[in-house]
């Protein structure tokens, strides 16, 4: 029973993004620093998990399915020598969620490693080209058909990184890449940069994660960003960075939103002080008479912390979070989703008994998770409820690296806000404006990625426009 929930879950939760670690040494063990660059990265995919180090010109892998602890043993990391490494926590976007799909992926000629954080919502190019050369294979996902196109080029005797500037203006996404090589380690992003990769400093090695956090946790140093368009390449002659198409800052504004550890810097912001942000703006865009402020727990407290403070309302805890379940449980009938979140999610009754409520998430995808908290928070003797979202109505699916439901799914692409309010059973119900979250971020408008609240992609998402139905708010 559990394995089917679990099963179910898998494939209908709006899926995490994919995390990346990777170290490029002359003398370093290099998978020691990438397990634990990985662990820091465990929130961004928790399907499976992968390293491969490369040790005069051999590859050495490790991949296995699910937790990171449940992958790892210390002799796994002991085996993975080599002085550069790359890692990968997965959760898939495309394709299903088995072994074969495990990155990094290892190419066909054996002469590239790849791991890939993103999303190609339209492969098309990938595909005809492939199969122009008799080279496409039937199964193969987003991720693999980009270490086939980079591939094809090194079989005919093209070096790595000429292969990736020959491959790249066929991959229509968001991409963020660690490639590795006999003697390289090489990192490209989309022209869009729309997911985040740093680079850092650790003993005179060069260190690169999907998030600065992942740097704190290995004691390195934060340098800068990959950007959007560019290839980095590190070997024995030292470090080149290459633009090799124009980029235009593009990222995603649900990592600040949602995605991203409040601990990390992303475009050089404070993802903790962007949420305490949202949350103070929500207050001046939505006030409310109440008692107690409180927030779901993890990602929603910041943006808590900041409506009470602004909003002068007390903040306390009202729900407590059982750590140790990693995935929300999504079930057909309802009464099954509710125990999904209940598992998840727990009432401290003492605490909101007899209260005016103000409830703050971070965002509504479903309506599952705030639908179920309600019914308890009520039960636990609440008197009023008023929900708080610290970011806009979720309108698009993401196409771009999390894989959120068809659009028919999304709560908010079928009913209206005041239907919302009632479906879920909310004294009142408001979101935070797209100006106004912007406006949190301290950043311009253009700098983003917001398909999830405009249906705006920056780039042509080929197919998937078809099952796309343009929403106008109420
Ligand atoms: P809903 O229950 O409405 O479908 O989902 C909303 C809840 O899921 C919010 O509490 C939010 O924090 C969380 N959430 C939003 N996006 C994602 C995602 O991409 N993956 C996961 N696992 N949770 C998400
Ligand atoms: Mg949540």
């Amino acid at each position: 029973m559990l394995e089917a929930i679990l099963t179910q879950m898998a494939t209908e939760k709006p899926r995490d993004k994919c995390g990346l670690f990777g170290v490029y040494s002359q003398n370093l063990h290099a998978a020691r620093i990438v397990h634990p660059g990985l662990f820091a990265l465990q929130h961004r995919g928790q399907e499976s998990s992968g390293i491969v180090a490369c040790d005069s010109n051999h590859f050495n892998a490790h991949r296995g399915m699910g937790l990171m602890t449940k992958v790892y043993a210390e002799k796994d990391i002991e085996d993975l020598t080599g002085h550069f490494a790359i890692g990968h926590n997965r959760y898939s976007t495309s394709k299903r969620s088995t072994i074969d799909h495990a990155q990094p992926i290892i190419s066909d000629s054996n002469s590239l490693v790849l791991a890939h954080n993103g999303n190609l919502p339209n492969t098309l190019a990938l595909k005809e080209f492939l199969q122009k050369k008799g080279e496409f294979c039937e199964g193969h996902n987003d991720s693999e058909l980009m270490t086939d196109t980079i591939d094809h080029y090194v079989k005919r005797g093209a070096g790595v990184e000429e292969a990736i500037i020959e491959a790249y203006p066929l991959l229509h996404g968001a991409f963020s890449l660690l490639i590795l090589t006999p003697d390289k380690l090489i990192a490209v992003r989309d022209s869009n940069g729309i997911r985040p990769l740093s680079m850092g400093k650790l003993d005179g090695a060069t260190l690169f994660s999907s998030e600065t956090c992942a740097f704190d946790t290995t004691q390195a140093e934060y340098s800068s960003d990959v950007r959007p368009g560019e290839m980095v390449i590190l070997s024995e002659s030292g470090q080149s960075r290459h633009q090799i198409a124009t980029g235009r800052q593009k990222f995603d504004l649900f990592e600040f939103i949602y995605f991203s550890r409040p601990d990390s810097y992303l475009l050089g912001q404070s993802v903790y002080s962007i949420r305490y942000r949202m949350g103070q703006e929500l207050w001046q865009e939505n006030p409310v008479k109440a008692d107690l402020v409180i927030g779901v727990p993890d990602s929603a407290i910041p943006a808590a912390l900041g409506f009470a403070a602004a909003s002068g309302i007390s903040y306390g805890e009202g729900l407590t979070k059982n750590r140790y379940i990693h995935r929300t449980f999504i079930q057909p009938e309802q009464r099954l989703r509710e125990r999904g979140v209940a598992m998840k999610l727990n009432v401290l009754k003492e605490q909101v008994r007899g209260k005016r409520l103000v409830l703050i998430d971070d965002s509504i995808v479903r309506g599952n998770t705030v639908g179920s908290l309600l019914k308890r928070l009520r039960d636990a003797g609440a008197t009023e409820v008023h929900v708080r979202i610290s970011s806009p109505p979720y309108l698009y699916p993401d196409l771009c690296g999390v894989d959120t439901p068809e659009q028919s799914g999304l709560i908010a692409a079928r009913m209206k806000i005041s239907e919302i309010k009632d479906y879920i059973g909310a004294d009142s119900l408001g979101y935070l404006s797209l100006s106004g979250t912007i406006k949190a971020t301290g950043l311009p408008e253009d700098c983003f990625y917001t398909g999830p609240f405009t249906g705006d992609y920056p780039f042509d998402i080929g197919e998937a426009a078809k099952n796309i139905k343009r929403v106008t708010l109420d």
